[in-house]
Protein backbone atom coordinates (compact mmCIF):
# COMPACT_ATOMS: atom_id res chain seq x y z
CA UNK A 1 0.00 0.00 0.00
CA UNK A 2 1.57 3.28 -1.27
CA UNK A 3 2.13 6.51 1.72
CA UNK A 4 -0.29 8.33 0.66
CA UNK A 5 -3.34 5.73 0.34
CA UNK A 6 -2.40 4.59 4.02
CA UNK A 7 -2.65 8.52 5.54
CA UNK A 8 -6.24 8.78 3.73
CA UNK A 9 -7.24 5.52 5.24
CA UNK A 10 -6.02 7.04 8.83
CA UNK A 11 -7.20 10.24 8.11
CA UNK A 12 -10.61 8.66 7.68
CA UNK A 13 -10.19 6.24 10.58
CA UNK A 14 -9.65 9.28 12.90
CA UNK A 15 -11.88 11.66 10.91
CA UNK A 16 -10.09 14.95 11.54
CA UNK A 17 -7.30 16.13 9.11
CA UNK A 18 -3.80 15.80 10.17
CA UNK A 19 -1.70 18.89 10.45
CA UNK A 20 1.66 18.32 10.58
CA UNK A 21 4.01 15.19 9.73
CA UNK A 22 6.16 13.78 12.55
CA UNK A 23 9.35 15.19 11.40
CA UNK A 24 7.49 19.09 11.75
CA UNK A 25 6.46 17.58 15.50
CA UNK A 26 10.14 16.93 16.40
CA UNK A 27 11.32 19.86 15.60
CA UNK A 28 8.65 21.80 17.31
CA UNK A 29 8.54 19.65 20.51
CA UNK A 30 12.50 18.40 20.52
CA UNK A 31 11.81 17.43 24.03
CA UNK A 32 10.65 13.86 24.59
CA UNK A 33 10.07 11.98 27.79
CA UNK A 34 8.80 8.69 28.95
CA UNK A 35 6.82 9.17 31.88
CA UNK A 36 5.56 5.27 32.60
CA UNK A 37 8.87 3.31 32.80
CA UNK A 38 9.67 0.07 34.84
CA UNK A 39 12.73 -1.69 35.83
CA UNK A 40 13.08 -5.26 37.39
CA UNK A 41 14.54 -3.96 40.23
CA UNK A 42 12.05 -2.64 42.12
CA UNK A 43 8.60 -4.07 39.70
CA UNK A 44 8.06 -7.74 40.02
CA UNK A 45 6.53 -7.60 36.39
CA UNK A 46 9.58 -6.36 34.59
CA UNK A 47 12.50 -7.55 32.75
CA UNK A 48 15.38 -4.77 32.44
CA UNK A 49 17.52 -2.73 34.80
CA UNK A 50 17.23 0.83 35.43
CA UNK A 51 20.81 0.89 33.72
CA UNK A 52 19.43 -1.21 31.03
CA UNK A 53 15.86 1.21 30.78
CA UNK A 54 18.14 4.13 30.64
CA UNK A 55 20.53 3.14 27.72
CA UNK A 56 17.81 2.23 25.86
CA UNK A 57 15.89 5.35 26.19
CA UNK A 58 18.88 6.99 25.39
CA UNK A 59 19.56 5.61 22.33
CA UNK A 60 15.62 5.81 21.56
CA UNK A 61 16.22 9.60 21.42
CA UNK A 62 14.57 10.17 25.05
CA UNK A 63 15.35 13.24 26.58
CA UNK A 64 14.70 12.11 29.95
CA UNK A 65 12.53 9.44 31.75
CA UNK A 66 10.04 8.90 34.92
CA UNK A 67 10.76 5.38 36.99
CA UNK A 68 7.60 4.56 38.46
CA UNK A 69 7.89 1.50 39.54
CA UNK A 70 5.14 -0.42 40.77
CA UNK A 71 4.52 0.16 44.76
CA UNK A 72 3.25 -1.66 47.66
CA UNK A 73 -0.35 -1.73 46.74
CA UNK A 74 0.93 -3.19 42.84
CA UNK A 75 3.35 -5.96 41.40
CA UNK A 76 6.44 -4.38 43.59
CA UNK A 77 9.52 -6.64 43.67
CA UNK A 78 10.58 -5.20 47.24
CA UNK A 79 9.79 -7.67 50.10
CA UNK A 80 6.40 -5.40 51.50
CA UNK A 81 7.37 -6.89 55.27
CA UNK A 82 10.51 -4.84 55.42
CA UNK A 83 10.74 -1.48 57.76
CA UNK A 84 9.74 1.58 55.83
CA UNK A 85 13.16 3.37 55.40
CA UNK A 86 14.37 -0.02 53.87
CA UNK A 87 12.14 -0.88 51.59
CA UNK A 88 11.65 2.76 50.60
CA UNK A 89 15.76 2.25 50.10
CA UNK A 90 15.41 -0.83 48.53
CA UNK A 91 12.08 0.30 45.82
CA UNK A 92 14.04 3.42 44.87
CA UNK A 93 17.24 1.16 43.27
CA UNK A 94 15.91 1.02 39.92
CA UNK A 95 15.46 4.24 39.90
CA UNK A 96 19.06 4.93 41.59
CA UNK A 97 20.51 2.90 39.14
CA UNK A 98 18.80 4.23 36.03
CA UNK A 99 19.88 7.97 37.38
CA UNK A 100 23.44 6.88 37.70
CA UNK A 101 23.70 5.06 33.96
CA UNK A 102 21.78 8.44 33.13
CA UNK A 103 24.06 11.07 34.58
CA UNK A 104 26.57 9.15 32.60
CA UNK A 105 25.13 8.97 29.13
CA UNK A 106 23.54 12.52 29.11
CA UNK A 107 19.32 10.82 30.03
CA UNK A 108 17.56 13.05 32.37
CA UNK A 109 16.37 10.80 35.11
CA UNK A 110 13.73 11.50 37.48
CA UNK A 111 11.72 10.30 40.20
CA UNK A 112 7.76 8.78 40.44
CA UNK A 113 5.99 5.88 41.04
CA UNK A 114 2.89 3.88 40.75
CA UNK A 115 0.63 3.93 43.21
CA UNK A 116 -1.46 0.40 43.00
CA UNK A 117 -5.23 0.13 45.00
CA UNK A 118 -6.39 -3.18 43.74
CA UNK A 119 -6.25 -2.93 40.33
CA UNK A 120 -6.98 0.78 40.07
CA UNK A 121 -3.43 2.98 39.52
CA UNK A 122 -2.25 6.24 39.60
CA UNK A 123 1.27 7.89 38.63
CA UNK A 124 2.92 10.05 41.44
CA UNK A 125 5.33 12.88 40.71
CA UNK A 126 7.10 15.48 41.50
CA UNK A 127 7.94 13.73 45.26
CA UNK A 128 11.16 12.41 46.10
CA UNK A 129 12.47 8.78 48.34
CA UNK A 130 13.46 11.67 50.79
CA UNK A 131 9.75 12.76 51.12
CA UNK A 132 8.36 9.17 51.06
CA UNK A 133 10.79 8.49 54.00
CA UNK A 134 9.31 11.27 56.11
CA UNK A 135 5.48 9.73 55.30
CA UNK A 136 5.43 6.38 56.44
CA UNK A 137 1.79 6.67 56.66
CA UNK A 138 1.74 6.41 52.95
CA UNK A 139 1.55 2.59 53.01
CA UNK A 140 -1.98 3.31 54.89
CA UNK A 141 -3.58 5.62 52.77
CA UNK A 142 -6.77 6.17 51.52
CA UNK A 143 -6.74 7.07 47.48
CA UNK A 144 -8.22 10.46 48.72
CA UNK A 145 -5.64 10.90 51.79
CA UNK A 146 -3.02 10.28 48.79
CA UNK A 147 -4.44 13.12 46.82
CA UNK A 148 -4.26 15.65 49.67
CA UNK A 149 -0.32 14.25 50.81
CA UNK A 150 0.70 14.24 47.39
CA UNK A 151 -0.87 17.07 45.95
CA UNK A 152 0.18 19.07 48.90
CA UNK A 153 3.40 18.36 48.88
CA UNK A 154 3.50 19.86 45.41
CA UNK A 155 3.02 16.44 43.46
CA UNK A 156 1.35 15.17 40.64
CA UNK A 157 -1.03 12.44 41.05
CA UNK A 158 -2.41 11.16 37.26
CA UNK A 159 -4.71 8.30 37.40
CA UNK A 160 -3.12 5.89 35.18
CA UNK A 161 -4.93 3.96 31.81
CA UNK A 162 -8.11 4.99 33.89
CA UNK A 163 -10.43 2.58 31.91
CA UNK A 164 -7.98 -0.45 30.88
CA UNK A 165 -9.73 -3.40 31.78
CA UNK A 166 -7.10 -6.46 32.48
CA UNK A 167 -7.81 -9.64 34.67
CA UNK A 168 -6.01 -8.11 37.54
CA UNK A 169 -8.58 -4.77 37.40
CA UNK A 170 -11.87 -5.97 39.11
CA UNK A 171 -13.39 -2.81 37.84
CA UNK A 172 -12.72 0.36 36.43
CA UNK A 173 -13.01 3.05 39.17
CA UNK A 174 -12.92 6.58 38.76
CA UNK A 175 -11.63 9.06 41.41
CA UNK A 176 -12.22 12.51 39.45
CA UNK A 177 -12.21 13.98 42.98
CA UNK A 178 -8.81 12.27 44.00
CA UNK A 179 -6.47 13.24 40.86
CA UNK A 180 -4.87 16.33 39.02
CA UNK A 181 -4.98 14.90 35.74
CA UNK A 182 -5.54 11.27 33.51
CA UNK A 183 -3.13 9.37 31.54
CA UNK A 184 -4.79 10.05 28.55
CA UNK A 185 -2.08 8.01 25.93
CA UNK A 186 -0.65 4.56 27.39
CA UNK A 187 1.27 2.73 23.96
CA UNK A 188 1.13 0.10 25.48
CA UNK A 189 -2.51 -0.33 24.55
CA UNK A 190 -1.58 0.46 21.37
CA UNK A 191 1.21 -1.70 21.07
CA UNK A 192 -0.95 -5.09 21.77
CA UNK A 193 -1.13 -6.85 19.16
CA UNK A 194 -3.72 -9.32 19.77
CA UNK A 195 -7.56 -9.83 18.91
CA UNK A 196 -8.74 -7.01 21.53
CA UNK A 197 -9.08 -3.18 20.71
CA UNK A 198 -7.06 -1.79 23.36
CA UNK A 199 -6.65 1.54 22.03
CA UNK A 200 -10.77 2.30 22.75
CA UNK A 201 -9.02 2.64 26.56
CA UNK A 202 -7.41 5.58 25.68
CA UNK A 203 -10.02 7.18 23.45
CA UNK A 204 -12.73 6.54 27.02
CA UNK A 205 -9.82 8.73 29.47
CA UNK A 206 -9.11 11.65 26.60
CA UNK A 207 -13.24 11.99 26.73
CA UNK A 208 -12.85 11.20 30.30
CA UNK A 209 -10.18 14.02 31.19
CA UNK A 210 -12.10 16.70 28.72
CA UNK A 211 -15.21 16.30 30.20
CA UNK A 212 -13.36 17.18 33.55
CA UNK A 213 -10.99 19.60 32.11
CA UNK A 214 -7.84 17.62 33.30
CA UNK A 215 -4.45 17.61 32.11
CA UNK A 216 -3.20 14.45 30.26
CA UNK A 217 0.10 12.67 29.79
CA UNK A 218 1.17 10.04 28.16
CA UNK A 219 3.55 7.19 28.53
CA UNK A 220 4.31 3.78 27.50
CA UNK A 221 4.28 1.73 30.30
CA UNK A 222 7.46 0.11 29.14
CA UNK A 223 8.67 -3.18 31.16
CA UNK A 224 11.66 -3.84 29.11
CA UNK A 225 13.91 -2.64 27.02
CA UNK A 226 11.64 -3.18 23.80
CA UNK A 227 10.51 0.54 24.02
CA UNK A 228 7.27 1.49 22.34
CA UNK A 229 8.27 5.29 21.95
CA UNK A 230 5.25 6.79 23.61
CA UNK A 231 5.62 9.70 25.97
CA UNK A 232 5.33 13.69 26.21
CA UNK A 233 7.26 16.05 24.13
CA UNK A 234 7.94 19.94 25.24
CA UNK A 235 9.46 23.24 23.62
CA UNK A 236 12.30 23.04 26.54
CA UNK A 237 14.10 21.14 28.20
CA UNK A 238 12.96 20.27 31.81
CA UNK A 239 14.60 20.29 34.61
CA UNK A 240 13.13 18.31 37.57
CA UNK A 241 10.27 16.12 38.26
CA UNK A 242 9.01 19.52 40.26
CA UNK A 243 9.29 21.30 37.13
CA UNK A 244 7.38 18.27 35.19
CA UNK A 245 4.11 19.24 37.73
CA UNK A 246 4.28 22.97 36.89
CA UNK A 247 4.83 22.01 33.41
CA UNK A 248 1.35 20.49 33.23
CA UNK A 249 -0.56 22.14 36.00
CA UNK A 250 0.00 24.70 34.48
CA UNK A 251 -0.78 24.86 30.91
CA UNK A 252 2.43 24.47 29.03
CA UNK A 253 2.09 23.52 25.54
CA UNK A 254 3.17 20.00 24.83
CA UNK A 255 2.44 17.08 22.66
CA UNK A 256 1.81 13.32 23.44
CA UNK A 257 2.15 10.32 21.63
CA UNK A 258 1.83 6.28 21.68
CA UNK A 259 4.90 6.00 19.41
CA UNK A 260 3.15 5.97 16.55
CA UNK A 261 0.68 8.63 16.21
CA UNK A 262 0.91 11.83 17.69
CA UNK A 263 -1.52 14.05 19.68
CA UNK A 264 -2.06 17.36 21.00
CA UNK A 265 -2.31 18.05 23.92
CA UNK A 266 -6.14 17.59 24.27
CA UNK A 267 -5.95 14.11 22.74
CA UNK A 268 -6.43 15.57 19.27
CA UNK A 269 -4.40 13.86 16.43
CA UNK A 270 -1.77 15.85 14.52
CA UNK A 271 0.32 13.34 13.29
CA UNK A 272 0.56 10.06 12.15
CA UNK A 273 3.57 10.15 11.52
ZN1 LIG B 1 3.79 -3.84 35.74
ZN1 LIG C 1 2.78 0.87 34.94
Amino acid sequence: MSGEIWAALLRKRFGMGIKMNSTAVREEYPYLYETHLHTSESSACARSTGAEMARACKEYGYTGIFVTDHNWGGNTAVDVTLPWDAWVDQFCQGYEHAKAEGDKIGLDVFFGYEAGYDGTEFLLYGIDEAWMKMHPELRYVTVEEQYELVHGAGGLVMHAHPYREEAYIPEVRLFPDCVDGVEGINAAHHWYSGPRDKAVFDKRAVTYAGEHGFPMSAGSDIHSTALFGGGMAFHRRLRSGADYVQAVLGGEDYVMTDGKVWYDKSGRVISIG
